[in-house]
């Protein structure tokens, strides 16, 4: 069989000719086991004339036309590639840069388009004569593998010391394997970044890196080497093994064997851990010499972009890592991994970077004109909209220092320019004051469109799904500026693209001292309680507030009471937030969503859930939470523990949203309904209320899109495009 194959704006044509039976076969093969990588969105097939040829070639790349993107994402070493590497009569034995048509870098390494050789940080190696007949032969597994290397002609590993030295004796991956195996902390130069990395079975190296890297508790990722690795350290669901193992390779959350190798450190107070498996040769054999699970965080301090630079790594991470295991394969875009969890059976990305980035999600509904969505403050991503699809851009993280922002101009200069296309709309937060709304309207195009952040949350899940709309959208999360500049988070929307109505909220709960209440969640607590109890509840002898002196007590009981410096909010979050104070007898959150995270991991079963009141008089209707902490407290009183006190706050809160529900259905008609918003990253509350609600009823929950403000800027693109476009 021969034949040709080339790529156009609308997609690949291939020509296939030869007998009847092998070209019927081949078209079968691509319908049924298309490669690991490929996306096909549809397939069509033709008779043309026969043109008999023995060879298969690529053709150039037709120009003209808009083309949709062309670079691929990263993709998980190939098993045929690893086999290799693991071969000692192989010439790529222990090559830690071995990759195939099918497996390797992509996206981190390209700098321009279209997507070839010489336009990725590949250039400056030269093939030689074996590889690049690899590489020139269509029958190889490596035929226009753009970063084509061996250990003759690619990239090499270097170990070196803080200050830059080259550490002589032996091969680089086997010295750091041992350091690390003796608790030594180590950078490691990896596809879309620098990793810190530590032996995760010691409580004493990952002790170390967490003060060295200022990191109180947020949770490290482990990597394990393959799956059976990965199986000794938590307990796995199908799903969750089939997503630890897919080409992208995310970070998956699963529940880690309490008995289990990985040190409680890893992720204090938390049953959860946050899995990954090698993904690239040099990971693949850093684990094996290292013989145990890694530690493999991202190498920076605190919030900054994780360095991938090797002369920035060394400047920022000299005081963390003992050494760095570097190479010389540049970086050209920066790509975290990606993180998802299973949520009511599906895999939900929390984190959509390496391996989803620059895949489009196709859109059922084509926007007008090409769109640049500049997305939230934080978690930021942010996606440009052309025609029938969105490419969403590489996480970029908290919008709040400069490097971060700096890193987020250049991150959208680089996407737009790798997909030819200029913006027509800038779509962006209502927020004034977040920085993706300030950068949005610096921005030199004329047309811009704030969109309100629950419609974005809620339009997202719609894009991804091709809902034509309304739906009735649930959009619970931490904060988002509402259309009345207050902050909404408890929203049930009845929402088209082009607009929304505000069917439902959360009763409101004051913020004393505004965002210090979003880390000082005891304030949160005690509004609660001032509220639910009208007036100062009495809090002895309960634990949360025992510690804290009597005049603070007093002075955010004043802030409370007089509403001074205490804005209301209300954000589902936040009610987790306070009650999740109260029943952990948790002050502090050492990081965003901590303690709504540790409330719904305290809850083990499903019970009957506590009394609420909704408020159907009111305009938007309203779930007060009241009875709900009046009876928590009760039970914290009697000497409940969190695990049941957690199930009956869950279980109010899908029954209230359930009836919100229905009694919105009652009025606008049997309408789909759509979760979104970092709240429904707890799988609690995504499966309680799609059980509640029942089979009969649609209910979609985001995919593609993260549900959290990651996933705003796919909800804004649609919106704006509906609003400029003057849709009803
Ligand atoms: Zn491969
Ligand atoms: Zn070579
Ligand atoms: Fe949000």
């Amino acid at each position: 069989m021969g034949g040709r194959v080339w790529n156009h704006a609308r997609g690949v044509t291939i020509e296939a000719f030869g007998p009847a039976q092998a070209v019927d076969g081949f078209v079968e093969a691509l319908r049924r086991t298309p490669p690991p990588a490929a996306d096909i969105r549809e397939l069509t097939e033709q008779a043309i004339p026969a043109r008999p040829t023995a060879r298969f070639v690529i053709e150039a790349s037709e120009a003209g036309g808009d083309r949709q993107v062309s670079i691929p994402p990263d993709l998980a070493t190939c098993p045929d590639c690893l086999a290799e590497v693991r071969d000692p009569a192989d010439r790529r034995h222990g090559y830690a840069f071995t990759n195939c048509t099918r497996c390797g870098p992509r996206f981190s390494i390209a700098l321009e388009i279209p997507y070839d050789r010489p336009a990725t940080t590949m250039a400056a190696f030269t093939m030689c004569p074996l590889c690049r007949s690899e590489y020139e032969f269509p029958g190889d597994r490596r035929f226009h593998a753009q970063p084509n290397a061996c250990p003759e002609c690619g990239p090499r590993l270097s170990l070196v010391s803080p200050t830059g030295e080259p550490l002589s004796g032996g091969d680089p991956l086997e010295c750091a394997a041992a350091a690390l195996r003796d608790g030594w902390i180590v950078a490691v130069k990896g596809i879309g970044g620098f990793h810190l990395a530590c032996d995760a079975t010691s409580a004493a190296a990952v002790t170390r890196l967490r003060q060295r890297k200022r990191r109180d508790e947020k949770p490290f990722a482990v990597m394990a080497a393959d799956i059976a690795a990965a199986q000794d350290l938590a307990q796995l669901a199908p799903a969750e093994r089939e997503l630890l193992m897919s080409v992208e390779r995310p970070i998956v959350l699963v529940r880690r064997r309490a008995a289990g190798p990985v040190a409680p450190e890893v992720a204090p107070g938390s049953p959860l851990l946050g899995l990954l498996l090698a993904y690239s040769p040099l990971h693949h054999l850093l684990l094996e010499h290292a013989g145990r699970p890694l530690v493999m965080t991202s190498g920076n301090l605190s919030d900054e972009p994780m360095a991938t630079d090797t002369a920035d790594a060394l400047a920022r991470l000299a005081g963390v890592a003992d050494m760095f295991l570097v190479h010389d394969r540049p970086i050209a875009s920066r790509c975290d991994d990606s993180i998802a969890r299973v949520v009511a059976g599906q895999p939900v990305l929390l984190r959509r970077a390496r391996g989803f980035v620059p895949r489009g999600v196709p859109l059922a509904r084509p926007v007008a004109r090409p769109v640049l969505a500049c997305g939230g403050q934080l978690k930021n991503a942010f996606a440009v909209a052309m025609k029938d699809t969105a490419v969403l851009g590489p996480h970029v993280g908290d919008l709040d220092d400069a490097r971060t922002l700096a890193d987020y101009e250049e991150s959208v200069e680089r996407l737009l320019r790798f997909l030819k296309v200029r913006p027509e709309l800038v779509a962006h937060d209502l927020h004034p004051d977040y920085l993706s709304t300030r950068y949005a309207l610096r921005r030199p195009e004329a047309r811009k469109l704030g969109v309100q952040h629950h419609h974005a949350h809620v339009a997202a899940v719609m894009a991804e799904h091709g809902l034509p709309g309304p739906v009735l959208g649930v959009a619970y999360d931490g904060t988002g500026y509402g259309t009345d500049g207050h902050a909404w988070g408890g929203e049930i929307l009845l929402a088209g693209y082009s607009g929304f109505e505000r069917i439902a909220t959360l009763r409101p709960i004051r913020l004393a001292g505004g965002d210090a209440a979003i880390r000082d969640v005891w304030r949160v607590a005690l509004a609660l309680l001032d509220d639910a109890f009208g007036g100062e509840a009495p809090i002895e002898g309960l634990e949360l507030f025992a510690p804290l002196r009597r005049p603070e007590i007093a002075l955010v009981r004043r802030m409370l009471a007089r509403g001074f410096n205490a804005p209301l909010a209300h954000g589902v979050g936040r009610l987790f937030d306070g009650i999740g104070a109260l029943v952990l007898a948790r002050r502090r959150a050492s990081y965003e969503g901590q303690v709504a995270l540790l409330l719904n991991v305290a809850a083990e079963r499903t019970l009957r859930p506590y009394p609420f009141e909704l408020d159907l008089g009111a305009s938007p209707w309203q779930l007060d939470w009241r009875p709900i902490v009046r009876a928590a407290v009760a039970d914290l009183r009697a000497g409940q523990g969190p695990a049941a006190i957690s199930a009956r706050f869950h279980a109010a809160l899908v029954q209230a949203s359930a009836e919100l529900l229905r009694a919105a259905a009652h009025r606008y008609g049997p309408l789909p309904a759509v979760l979104s918003g970092g709240c429904f990253q707890n799988p609690l509350l995504a499966e309680g209320l799609v059980s509640e609600l029942g089979a009969g009823w649609d209910v979609r929950l985001p995919a593609q899109a993260p549900p959290g403000d990651g996933g705003l800027c796919l909800g804004q693109a649609v919106v704006a495009d509906a609003v400029l476009r003057g849709e009803p």
